[in-house]
């Protein structure tokens, strides 16, 4: 039986940002240069407390990104990032520390999503299977092709994570809406109010996170795309981004079943870390 939801919340942060050529983003009408800011969320649960949903950018990776092979990093993505910026500064400043959380969600392994996992020592991570193994098996250049920094990851992952398929041995449920779209949900706390999503192409097992709240739905998507203007648009990013995406096949059957998801769903309040709207929610 499935039990009602309960009145989850949530809140949206960002914690430093990137630039990139705005071609790579929006191939018809992009110039100059974009910026990727690195949001995160907050997710209160009634029962099960606090949870961090990705870290954004944390000071570390500008440090991470002065020694070979990271340098790479970032010379292809000039990052800009403060002390105070940090979710763990944020965080303090609301009076919660890394120990009041009951766990954190990482989305993908990107630097830009997991700089700030080593200021949350001890607490359980969540992240898809295939993430895992891929992060804990890469090394040096190997990483960085798959813009993974491991001097960012903390060393006891593989001891901390819940992996998502032993808690819950019913794994990712698929969700068709008629012959439009079909993606994978997975119930996290077991009441309806939160889902992990599979959102494969971007990254290796990349993830987001799906909130009924008491009034809206909320959908994360992460990196499924950048913008919500592209994805409303058709316009896939230029394929130069292929060199570091994991598999662009699957990236296109999911950006087309988010834009799908969009039509069927358009009351769902739905966005994506580095879109410029996604900074409207924050407060
Ligand atoms: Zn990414």
């Amino acid at each position: 039986m499935v039990s009602k939801p309960t009145a989850v919340t949530y809140r949206i942060f960002s914690s430093g940002y990137c630039t990139a050529h705005d071609w790579i983003v929006d191939p018809k009408n992009g110039r100059g240069k974009a910026r990727f800011y690195a949001t995160w969320l907050l997710l209160e649960h009634p029962r099960e407390g606090l949870y961090l949903f990705d870290t954004g950018y944390s000071a570390r990776f500008l440090e991470a990104a002065r020694h070979f092979p990271d340098t790479f990093y970032g010379w292809a993505t000039p990052t800009f990032i403060k002390e105070e910026e940090t979710a763990v500064y944020q965080l303090a400043q609301l009076g919660i520390r890394p120990s009041d959380l009951s766990g954190m969600i990482i989305s993908h392994f990107h630097a830009d999503h997991a700089a700030g996992m080593l200021d949350f020592p001890e607490i359980p991570i969540i992240c898809h299977p295939a993430a895992l193994e891929q992060v804990l098996s890469v090394n040096g250049v190997g990483a960085v092709r798959h813009g993974i920094v491991k001097a960012l990851i903390p060393r006891d992952l593989k001891e901390r994570v819940r992996r998502v398929d032993d808690n819950h041995p019913e794994g990712f449920g698929r969700v068709d809406a008629g012959e439009s779209f079909s993606l994978q949900f997975m119930d996290l706390f077991g009441d309806g109010s939160v889902e992990l999503v599979h959102l494969p192409g971007h990254a290796r097992g990349q993830l987001g996170l799906r909130i009924h709240t008491a009034d809206h739905t909320l959908f994360f998507a992460t990196d499924a795309a950048w913008r919500k203007s592209t994805l409303e648009a058709g316009t896939l990013p230029n394929p130069v981004v292929r060199l570091f995406f994991d598999d662009w096949k699957a990236y296109k059957t999911t950006f087309a079943a988010l834009q799908a998801y969009s039509k069927t769903f358009p009351a769902h309040r739905l966005i994506f870390t580095h879109c410029p709207q996604t900074m409207d929610f924050i407060d």
